[in-house]
């Protein structure tokens, strides 16, 4: 175990699941967020926790194994408020289905290919099923504020602590992290740094002559209102990815960049239709909130995970799918073990422009 104190910036996703592992394997643990939550990507989240979206063997490698994670947390915390009914997907892979589904089950994860009449069996009130779609067994999702207040609430459970402030610099000291000053001029000192900060993380970098390059990608989360339950899985579709929760809420993920006028309202109408037309025996959806977000995405679309090259005790985790990686980045950051698993994430990946380095 690192002894001293580690100080996470950002209480999104992936900073509360640092935070929560690093406080249940005994260190002390400070998470600081600027708490404005109209910039935090995690709310705006579908929160799908899912392999099949990727069919890069070694990332869909890593995402397997978190999927294991949060397994492994929801047996052993029945109150984690995420469900795992598997997921519909078709029309989305390149290879195929058959070829996705051979890729899956080589990971492990158990597959069924669904012909029109057996999507129709396990789906009711879906009226025009694909041809052909998968089902995948064990994928989950979650509400991502519940997910967010839950990984808190362990973290504080463990003796975590929270914080309110905008960390503005960070302080080194021969070689090493020796603290962060605040906005309001306060300085913090620690040991270690874990920025966890979302977009905010570039500018946090900068003065390292480390260059995250990470790109915004807008998107919005619908929630409706609740409605009849008609749909079980998760359905990754070529136009929408959304699911139904136990009450009867849809949460809808849509990008607004793949929407033909870039914008919200396009978005939330355009989603809301295509639910009816997957289910005309709804009753009229009602939208209960719109959530709007950019997702933050690594300039090659993979996760930026491990210490920053020259500066002892710095590290970053700053990814994209960060509800699918979450449980896994804890283990990583708060693990009394060096796993090899994030290694060919980590930022000494020539994406990463370095510049020559000053006196840090
Ligand atoms: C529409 C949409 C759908 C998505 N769907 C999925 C999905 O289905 N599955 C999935 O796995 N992922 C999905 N994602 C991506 C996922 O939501 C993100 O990868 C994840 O939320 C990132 O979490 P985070 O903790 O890194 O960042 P954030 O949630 O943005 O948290 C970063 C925090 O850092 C704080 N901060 C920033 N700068 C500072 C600073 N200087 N000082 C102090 N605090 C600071 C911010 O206030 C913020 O709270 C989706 C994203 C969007 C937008």
């Amino acid at each position: 175990m690192t002894t001293g104190h580690t100080l996470v910036v950002g209480a999104g996703i992936v900073g509360v699941a640092i935070t929560r592992q690093l406080a249940a394997n005994g260190h002390v643990v400070t998470c600081i967020d600027s708490a404005d939550a109209s910039t935090q990507t995690s709310l705006g989240s579908l929160a799908w926790i899912n392999v099949s979206s990727t069919s890069d063997p070694d990332y869909a490698r890593l995402r397997s194994k978190s999927l294991r994670a949060w397994h492994n947390l929801a047996n052993d915390h029945p109150s984690l408020p995420a469900t795992f009914p598997g997921t519909l997907i078709w029309g989305t892979q390149n290879k195929g289905h058959e070829a996705h589904a051979d890729f899956l089950r080589d990971l492990g994860l158990e597959v069924s290919l669904l012909g029109q009449s057996e999507f129709k069996n396990s789906v009711a009130d879906f009226a025009s099923p694909p041809e052909v779609a998968l089902y995948v067994k064990g994928e989950g999702a979650g509400n991502p504020a519940s997910l967010v207040k839950w990984f808190r609430d362990a973290a504080i459970s463990q003796g975590a602590v929270f914080q309110k402030g905008h960390v503005a610099t960070m302080l080194t000291e021969a070689g090493r992290i020796a603290g962060v000053v605040l906005s309001d001029g306060k300085k913090l000192t620690t040991d270690r740094v874990i920025v966890a900060a979302g977009l905010g993380s570039a500018d946090l970098l900068k003065p390292f002559n480390v260059d995250l390059s990470v790109r915004a990608s807008p998107g919005v989360l619908i929630q409706t209102k609740l409605t009849k339950r008609v749909a079980l899985p998760i359905f990754a579709s070529p136009s929408l990815d959304f699911w139904q929760d136990a009450s009867g809420r849809f949460m809808i993920a849509s990008s607004l960049a793949k929407t033909a006028k870039d914008a919200a309202d396009l978005a939330v109408e355009t989603a809301i239709d295509e639910i009816q037309r997957m289910f005309p025996g709804l009753p009229q959806l009602e939208v209960e909130q719109v959530v709007r977000r950019s997702r933050h995405i690594p300039r090659d679309g993979y996760p930026l995970i491990g210490a920053v090259p020259g500066i002892a005790g710095l590290s970053v985790a700053v990814t994209h799918s960060g509800v699918t990686l979450a449980p896994l980045i804890g283990e990583f950051f708060g693990g009394d073990t060096v796993s090899s698993d994030w290694s060919r994430y980590d930022l000494n990946r020539d994406m990463i422009v370095q510049q020559e380095r000053g006196a840090f």
